[in-house]
Order: structure tokens, then C-alpha cells, then sequence
């Protein structure tokens, strides 16, 4: 797979990123000089750079993609983007349907529990805001800002809710302190915080990666329940968990 060129036969590659992922897989393709252009959605103002040429906000559906991809002349998708951003990955799977591209999907591995971890693994948002009960708790989500919205249904808890960027306030429950932060975490930051707050149960994306873990490692160490929401299914899509399946992958 020599790069320069998008000549014929040359392989053109879109990477959809949003992750630390889909970070490392572009440096890893601009160093193999692969002819290749990345996309960020826009929801952080100063997202890290990419080392790829990078297009930053939404298509506008499955139609505005496709007709991106072949305005671009893309020959390869790589769906890169966070395993929870599962509308962006949808249309990325219809619209490569649709003109016959070769798509894959590059997420880590969810976690797994390890046997002192209690966890109470659950499908969605609705079913972790039941899982919480009926009875007042102190709470810890680290979802992100999106999602946040379905909590209001339990306002009988104290939440902290940890964010990068500030979520729309009326999207809160009502009893909901605010921290702003951006991960990688340490774990005896996480302990900390988790003991300062008085944490009873910590509400958690099982996301998968290093980046993100230690909250998870705190809880065990604190024998906190983990309320671990599992990503959405990607159906009938190619998935690699390692970036070599990947440039493999673009080999082929
Ligand atoms: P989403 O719900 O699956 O996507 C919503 C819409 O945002 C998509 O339909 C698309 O708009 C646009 N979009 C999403 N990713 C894009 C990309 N890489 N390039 C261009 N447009 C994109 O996604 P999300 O959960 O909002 O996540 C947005 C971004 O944040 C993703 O890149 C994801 O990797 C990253 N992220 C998400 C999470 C999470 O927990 N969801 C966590 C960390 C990082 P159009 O329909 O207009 O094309």
C-alpha cells in the first residue's frame, strides 16, 4: 500500500475518529503515507489534532455521506468512532451499502468484569437509571454529556457528573454537581474523588481502552456496585480490535 495519489487503484481512505483510536490509526496511516482524510463530528471545541487532513462536522444523514464519499472518490471507510456513537456508525454502514464500499469497523474491546468487580451490566440508559432503585444514592456518571437527560426520570439521587464540555442545563437532574475533566485518569485520582464525594454507585459506558479504566479499577478497590452500560451491537459490519487488522484490512 504505497500512499501519495489518489490515482487508479490507489487506495483513498476515510477515517471516521472521534477516539484515541481512530488518533493513533491516523498517524499510523499518514507515517505509511497512505492517501487519507479523517472526520470529527465537532463536539469539542479544541479537539486534539489529527495527523491526517481532517474534515470537521456531520454530513447530513446517510444521503450527505454518500454523496461525500463519492465526491471524494473514497475507496476504503474506516469507522473508527467511539463504540457508543451509534448513529454515526449506522449511516456509515448504509451509506458504504449503498456504493459498495469496503467498511470497517476499529473499536477496543469492551472490559470485562474481573471477579471482585459488582457490576450490574445493563443494556441502555433506561435500564441503568432503573438500576439505580428507588432509594436515594449518591451517584457517579461518567457517560458524557449526552444521554444525561434520561437521569431526570430518578431525581431522588445526588449525582456528580463528570464532563468535558458543559452539558445543556436542561438536560440535568436536579441534584447534579458538576466536574469538568479530560481523562486520561490515574487511579488514585479516581479513589480520591469517588471518596471525597461519598460515591455509592457509579454509573459507567463500558467503553472499553486504558484511557478511561481507572474509575473502574477505584470502584473495585472501594467494592462500589459499577451500574456498566454495554455498547450498541454493530451489525454486519467488519470489526477490528487492533489497528494491524486494520491497515490488513486496507491491504486486501
Ligand atoms: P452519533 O450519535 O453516532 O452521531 C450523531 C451525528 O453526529 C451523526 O449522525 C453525524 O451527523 C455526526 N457525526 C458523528 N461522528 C462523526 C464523525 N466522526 N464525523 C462527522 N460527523 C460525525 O455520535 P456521538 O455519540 O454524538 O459522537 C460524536 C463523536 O464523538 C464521534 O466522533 C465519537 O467517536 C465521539 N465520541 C463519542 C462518545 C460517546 O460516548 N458517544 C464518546 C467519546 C467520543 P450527520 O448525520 O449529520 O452526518
Amino acid at each position: 500500500m504505497k500512499g501519495g495519489g489518489s490515482g487508479r487503484g490507489a487506495p483513498r481512505v476515510f477515517l471516521l475518529a472521534g477516539t484515541s483510536e481512530a488518533r493513533a490509526l491516523a498517524a499510523r496511516l499518514a507515517q505509511a503515507g497512505v492517501d487519507a482524510t479523517a472526520s470529527l463530528a465537532g463536539r469539542t471545541s479544541a479537539p486534539a489534532p489529527l495527523a491526517l487532513p481532517t474534515r470537521v462536522g456531520g454530513f447530513g444523514g446517510v444521503e450527505g455521506l454518500k454523496r461525500y464519499l463519492a465526491d471524494n472518490r473514497v475507496t476504503h471507510v474506516v469507522d473508527a468512532t467511539h463504540p457508543f456513537a451509534a448513529q454515526m456508525s449506522a449511516n456509515a454502514s448504509a451509506a458504504c451499502a449503498a456504493l459498495g464500499l469496503p467498511l470497517i469497523a476499529y473499536a477496543r474491546a469492551p472490559w470485562r468484569p474481573e471477579p471482585e468487580d459488582r457490576w450490574i451490566e445493563v443494556a441502555d440508559n433506561a435500564a441503568a437509571v432503573a438500576a439505580l432503585g428507588a432509594e436515594p444514592r449518591r451517584v457517579f456518571l461518567t457517560i458524557g454529556r449526552q444521554g444525561i437527560a434520561d437521569f431526570r426520570a430518578a431525581p431522588q439521587h445526588d449525582y456528580v457528573l463528570r464532563v468535558i464540555e458543559a452539558p445543556d442545563p436542561n438536560d440535568l437532574p436536579p441534584n447534579c454537581a458538576l466536574i469538568f475533566a479530560r481523562g486520561p485518569f490515574a487511579r488514585a485520582e479516581e479513589t480520591a474523588l469517588m471518596q471525597e464525594r461519598r460515591v455509592e454507585v457509579v454509573v459507567s459506558k463500558n467503553s472499553g481502552g486504558a484511557l478511561t479504566y481507572a474509575k473502574i479499577e477505584a470502584a473495585r478497590a472501594l467494592a462500589l456496585p459499577v451500574v456498566m452500560i454495554a455498547p450498541p451491537a454493530r451489525e454486519g459490519v467488519a470489526l477490528a480490535h487492533d489497528a494491524e487488522a486494520v491497515m490488513a484490512f486496507l491491504r486486501a
